[in-house]
């Protein structure tokens, strides 16, 4: 959907959770959200990135947004979190588990056990835990999860050093399968998205190892890697299909993975 095209009522009365909306896809779809009538409650590390949104997000309408100082891999915090949405906004109708860190980026030989476990815990637990506390709430009317996976660990397996991420982002498309039918029962639709590369700061969360380049076979790609555009995706690009998966639009569609990549993951 266009600038121009914004339906503000179309979320009207909805309230979103957002994991991971100080940056990137998190922060652009909070913001849709918010134009199309949510209210959005920001669940990030709380930085100075998270409060811009909060006020990028107020900007647009008053109250709208609350960001809460959440690590979406501490069982305790997210409930928390949770509970006090649910206090401020009434309820929760939609839940974007998007939360996620490259992590550490090594040959498995050399990967650390707390760098594995630091990557599972953030990309996988952290879905788990989002999802786990808000079924009481979403139970109430039905609802929307949307999971951000990836191309990585479920078409793509090229991208070398990433056996946790890759490893976390396959478990969550077979986690929001098990869920989907779960919670089908309670109307409750949950879908997962698997992006491409997109333009955010998700290389602010990725470390490269020195034996990394031990275990690269060398690809080239002279004309790019995305064949549709030649380049990245926006984090708008994949705010857009959010928008729609938590929508009406959406209302026969769970259980799904969407791939948003331009083709990137056909190539490699
Ligand atoms: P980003 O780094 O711009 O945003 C990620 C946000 O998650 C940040 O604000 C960060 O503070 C937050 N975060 C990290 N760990 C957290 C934790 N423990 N608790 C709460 N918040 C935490 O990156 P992005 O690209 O917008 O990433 C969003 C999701 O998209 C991730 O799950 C990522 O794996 C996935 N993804 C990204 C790409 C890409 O190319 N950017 C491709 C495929 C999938």
């Amino acid at each position: 959907m266009s600038k121009g095209q914004i339906n503000k009522q179309r979320f009207e009365g909805k309230t979103a959770i957002v994991t991971g909306a100080g940056s990137g896809i998190g922060r652009a779809t909070a913001i849709k959200l918010a134009q199309q009538g949510a209210n959005v409650a920001l669940f990030d590390l709380k930085d100075e990135r998270s409060l811009e949104t909060e006020a990028e997000v107020n900007s647009i309408r008053e109250g709208a947004a609350r960001a809460f100082d959440v690590d979406t891999s501490n069982a305790e915090r997210v409930e928390k979190a949770v509970l006090e949405t649910v206090e401020l906004f009434g309820g929760i109708d939609i839940v974007f588990a998007n939360a996620g860190i490259n992590g550490v980026l090594s040959p498995i030989e050399d990967l650390k056990l707390e760098d594995w476990q630091q990557t599972i815990n953030v990309n996988l637990n952290g879905t788990f835990l989002t999802v786990k506390y808000t079924i009481p709430h979403l139970k109430k009317n039905g609802g929307s999860v949307i999971i951000t996976s990836s191309i990585n660990g479920n078409r793509t397996f090229s991208s070398f050093g990433m056996s946790a991420y890759s490893t976390s982002k396959a478990g969550q498309v077979a986690f929001a399968k098990m869920a989907a039918l779960e919670l089908a029962k309670f109307k409750i639709r949950v879908n997962v998205i698997c992006p491409g590369a997109i333009a955010t700061n998700i290389d602010q969360s990725t470390e490269k190892t020195d034996q990394l380049k031990d275990i690269v076979i060398p690809m080239e790609f002279p004309e790019g890697r995305q064949p549709l555009k030649h380049a990245p995706g926006q984090p708008e690009h994949v705010a857009d299909l959010v928008v729609f998966l938590a929508s009406t639009e959406a209302s026969h569609i769970t259980g799904t993975e969407m791939f948003i990549d331009g083709a990137e993951s056909l190539l490699c």
